[in-house]
């Protein structure tokens, strides 16, 4: 009798468990095994602020927001898409919608029932679960070695799917430990960098000691939103990125979800020349005309917060913004005034560190790969997830993206069996 093949899947993230249901689907014999106590663990914050698991915009639009790399992304959604996500989720028993803004959630929005469900499953079909096992690299005969609670533990699996993720909250188990065990085996890394990534600011005018903001701007309003702005900067080709949304400040500068999502301009400005320039209109319903005219409009005896706050409805961060950047003339010249409350210049010195990111940009190369995710350098060893050199805005791109490669590791290995 044949014995069924061996699989070893390290990384118990989306992608790696992706990857374990298909291989055991396949009937193959597949070992999960992570550094953690639980998997998932990424998965399950990523539900605490409402899990985003796709986008129901059409396909091209979808394909276009990995960027540089969409060419080769689009190849692992033809294997699992939107609606190959909505339909895994609904085979779990979770039932999806379509928010306002095209993204999907989970009918709860929560993450724990899914991978509760998820992992139901794949313990039904056979796939072993490994936890507290730190794989630490390759033994002289080619052997996994893993770090475990009982010991070292080796195993020789005939094919390996490497799913470790990036290095964004590492105490969550993904801590780019693997990055230097690949290089040393030449596989080829793009350096990793934060993505989807809050910014420490250049000190503004008012600001002291080289902090970002001033201490009084920070103490009064760090943690607080700027609601309903909209966000521009150049878009590195000759265009401008501008988009409506949110953020808040913070200690030393800015993050959330409309910051996140001009990230990879402003983080590619700083890396070419030092520092990145947005500019916010903190009133984006109203025209320049407009604002023009309200700051035009006598103000009598009343200070020019009160003017603005009656006239105009700024008030807050808002107006505390205005107070932190602009020149006393400029605050005093109603054009000009007019001018920077729909454009108030931000300058921004560096992206906060990758650890404190939404994702990773950076990892594996793409053509260190070949089409079914195997590393050129390490026949039968497959990589999978966010470790691979892609990154994608929030919206639900990233777990998608991640599920997919996961799918498209599991039928490389498929192929790599049936050749071998
Ligand atoms: C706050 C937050 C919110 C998010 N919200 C969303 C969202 O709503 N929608 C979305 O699309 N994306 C979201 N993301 C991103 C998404 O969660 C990740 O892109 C995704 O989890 C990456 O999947 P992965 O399987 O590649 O890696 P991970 O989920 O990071 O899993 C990697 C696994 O590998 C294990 N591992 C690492 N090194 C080793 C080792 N040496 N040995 C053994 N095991 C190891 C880790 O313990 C971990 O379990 C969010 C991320 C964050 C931080």
């Amino acid at each position: 009798m044949r014995q069924t093949p061996q699989i070893a899947v390290v990384g118990g993230g989306p992608a790696g468990l992706m990857a374990a249901e298909r291989l055991a689907r396949a009937g193959l014999s597949v070992d999960l095994y992570d550094a953690m106590p639980s998997v998932g663990r990424k998965f399950l914050l990523a539900g605490k602020g409402g899990l985003n698991l796709t986008h129901s915009e059409d396909a091209a639009r979808f394909v276009a927001r990995y960027g540089a790399q969409q060419g080769v992304v689009a190849g692992w959604l033809a294997r699992l898409d939107a609606q190959g996500v909505r339909d895994w989720a609904e085979g779990l028993g979770v039932a999806t919608f379509v928010g306002t803004s095209g993204r999907v959630f989970p009918a709860d929005m929560k993450a724990a029932p899914l991978l509760r469900g998820w992992l139901h499953r794949l313990r039904e079909a056979g796939v072993r679960l490994h936890m507290r096992h730190r794989w630490t690299g390759w033994a002289g005969d080619g052997s996994l070695q893993f770090d475990a609670p009982t010991g070292p533990v080796q195993t020789r699996p005939a094919a390996t799917v490497l799913a470790l993720g990036g290095a964004s909250w590492p105490r969550l188990g993904s801590d780019a430990a693997w990055l230097p065990l690949l290089a040393a085996r030449q596989v080829a890394i793009t350096p990793l960098a934060a993505a989807n990534c809050g910014f420490d600011l250049q000190p503004t005018p008012r600001a002291q000691d080289g902090a970002g903001w001033s201490a009084h701007f920070a103490e009064r309003f760090a943690g607080q939103p700027f609601k309903s702005v909209a966000l521009r900067c150049a878009d590195g080709q000759g265009g401008w990125f501008a988009r409506k949304g949110e953020f808040v400040a913070t200690a030393t500068g800015i993050e959330g979800s409309l910051v996140y999502a001009a990230s990879r301009l402003l983080r590619e400005e700083i890396a070419r020349t030092g520092q990145a320039q947005l500019w916010l209109d903190l009133l984006p319903d109203r025209t320049p005309e407009q604002v023009l005219a309200a700051c035009r409009h006598p103000r009598g005896a009343r200070s020019l917060s009160s003017h603005l706050k009656s006239r105009l409805a700024l008030d807050g961060i808002k107006l505390a913004l205005l107070h932190e950047v602009l020149a006393p003339e400029t605050l005093h010249d109603p054009a000009a005034l007019a001018q920077a409350i729909k454009a108030v210049p931000l300058q921004l010195a560096a992206p906060r560190p990758v650890a404190e990111a939404i994702s990773t940009a950076g990892g594996v190369a793409l053509d260190a790969l070949d089409a079914g995710l195997m590393l050129q350098a390490l026949p039968g060893v497959f990589c999978a997830g966010e470790m691979l050199d892609w990154e994608a805005p929030t919206g639900g791109y990233l777990l998608t993206a991640c599920m997919a490669s996961g799918v498209v590791a599991a039928e490389g290995v498929l192929a790599h069996l049936q050749q071998a």
